[in-house]
């Protein structure tokens, strides 16, 4: 055992604030996804019984620290943000090297760290509740948060310290202590993020991170039973399995999975405008945001000249190592997932038969053969009923969907199974107001694309993408606390409400 991380590429789980190996002593090698003759370093492949030791540090620690004031748990997180900004470029690079997108996304994903310590560390002096009248007399009432307990919280790869980061802080300013068990390919930026919670002075058991794969390390985080309550953010299938895993024991349980976002474009609409922001939304993070823009519905009378534009646009994009300044778009975070950004676009050629106009197949030139690289690819002609409208693709593949009107653009803008984000492009005020009403979605932009969430708002989806819960903002206060309502009396008497009449103040 050690107090610090190693400097050698050996990474460790932090249990109990201390950096240990996994109880088998198994690794496991991750590789940058952009080159992968560059290992990224050996992490532990963890299994229940560390859970289990993480578990009983988190519960031990819960005790002590359910009682440290707010605005104190908050300074914490204010050091932390301190520590993140000096250290903004490094992690940045760290995270283009073990997830391929490129440094200026990366920077963000860090910067969002940043953001949401400053934005929840604030609420430490705030964790509002109400007071409100009671209806007898001299009877007080009010409600307060009190934390929940022992949090799992399990991540995916695609922000690897921004999603940490959203589950993490608020956990922490309401009081609980937890376990996270980041994806298991991009566990160097949750580990970077839990370093600099222990270096700003986080006492030991309050947060413990356990490296390793799904079924082996995350499960065993849903069933203890001594967790209370799991946030997890990841595809709808895994979603599925932790839900019903976590239901036996009515854990708390906040979902965040899939989408299948939609910009529509108007007649009206400003065309470069609404290409700008179908690039950004298509081929940014390598179409690897659960907001990304993976279907444009186009009025007809704009279908030609956007698409014109956008595919010239596509062409024209720089593909390649993340960490050169002048990349636009990096590869597929890991091997399975351009396998399956390959296999949509078979579909899309074959079983849908839609009209691919341009990209469609692997980057293999000099050194992109060592990475996991394909074209930004875009289909046309895409009947909204298709497997490549539908489906959550998660890669640089978009599809073009020709429309009549702003109803029927809404009508195949809500008929996919998720619901997170999605986008007007329109001149028109009341278009716009009107199909803000009418998406069903948790995240709507007027004339900006479908990715841009910032940290202070309510993020999350309806329908297959969430399951009521929203995380970031305020809202995050209501996943990781529960309410407590208080009633005073002060009477010296026994007073029944709804019961006792009220015979006035004689
Ligand atoms: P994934 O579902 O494969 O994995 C997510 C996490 O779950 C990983 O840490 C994984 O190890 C863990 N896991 C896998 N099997 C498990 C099991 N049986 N029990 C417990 N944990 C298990 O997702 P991914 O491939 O890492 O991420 C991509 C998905 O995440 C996409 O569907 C994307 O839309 C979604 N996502 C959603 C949001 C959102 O806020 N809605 C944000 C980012 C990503």
């Amino acid at each position: 055992m050690s107090k610090e991380q190693p400097a050698f590429t050996t990474y460790q789980n932090y249990i109990n604030g201390e950096w240990v190996s996994s109880r088998s002593g198994e690794v496991y090698e991750n590789f940058n996804p952009a080159d992968t003759r560059q290992s990224i370093g050996r992490f532990q492949d963890s299994t229940s019984e560390d859970i289990n030791l993480a578990v009983a540090a988190a519960k031990e620690a819960f005790e002590k620290w359910r009682l440290v004031p707010a605005p104190r748990r908050a300074e914490i997180l204010f050091k932390a943000a301190q520590i993140i900004v000096d250290r903004k470029e490094e992690y940045a690079r760290e995270m283009t090297r073990e997830m391929g997108k490129v440094l200026k996304e990366t920077r963000g994903d860090v910067q969002e760290a940043i953001d949401m310590a400053y934005f929840i560390g604030g609420e430490g002096r705030r964790l509002y509740g109400q007071t409100t009248p009671a209806e007898l007399p001299n009877k007080f009432a009010m409600s307060v948060r009190q934390p929940v307990g022992l949090c799992g919280l399990i991540t995916p790869w695609n922000f690897p310290m921004a999603i940490p980061s959203w589950k993490i802080m608020p956990a922490l300013v309401c009081g609980n202590t937890c376990v996270i068990k980041p994806a298991e390919s991009t566990p160097v930026s949750a580990i970077n993020l839990v370093k600099v919670l222990h270096e700003a002075g986080l006492p030991k058991g309050v947060v413990n991170l356990v490296t390793g794969d799904g079924p082996k390390a995350g499960e065993p985080l849903v069933k203890h039973k001594n967790v209370r309550l799991i946030s997890f953010t990841g595809s709808v299938e895994v979603g599925r399995i932790v839900s019903q895993a976590a239901a036996p024991d009515f854990k708390h349980c906040h979902m965040e999975m899939g989408g299948k976002n939609v910009i529509i474009v108007l007649d009206d609409a400003n065309i470069d405008l609404a290409v700008e922001g179908a690039v950004w939304g298509g081929f940014g993070t390598t179409g690897q945001r659960c907001t990304a823009a993976s279907r444009v519905v186009l009025h007809k009378k704009v279908y030609k000249e956007f698409l014109e534009k956008f595919v010239a646009r596509a062409r024209a994009l720089r593909v390649g190592n993340g960490l050169d300044e002048s990349v636009e778009m990096g590869p597929s975070a890991n091997e399975s997932q351009m396998n399956t950004v390959l296999r949509y676009i078979e579909i899309g050629k074959n079983e849908d038969k839609a009209t691919l106009l341009t990209g469609g197949e692997r980057l293999t030139e000099g050194d992109l053969k060592y990475g996991y690289f394909t074209q930004p690819t875009i289909f046309g002609d895409v009947d909204p009923n298709m497997r490549v409208a539908q489906e959550e693709i998660f890669g640089p593949v978009v599809s073009l969907i020709p429309c009549d009107s702003l109803e029927q653009a809404v009508e195949i803008g809500n008929n996919v199974q998720y619901g997170l984000s999605a986008a007007i492009y329109t001149q028109d005020v009341n278009k716009a107001f009107a199909a803000m009403r009418d998406m069903y979605t948790g995240i709507f932009y007027v004339n900006s694309s479908t990715i841009g969430a910032e940290v202070h708002l309510p993020f999350g989806g309806t329908k297959n993408t969430g399951n009521g819960h929203r995380e970031a903002g305020t809202a995050a206060l209501d996943l990781f606390s529960e309410w407590k309502s208080v009633y005073v009396d002060y009477s010296g008497k026994l007073q029944k409400a709804q019961i006792d009449e009220w015979k006035g103040t004689e």
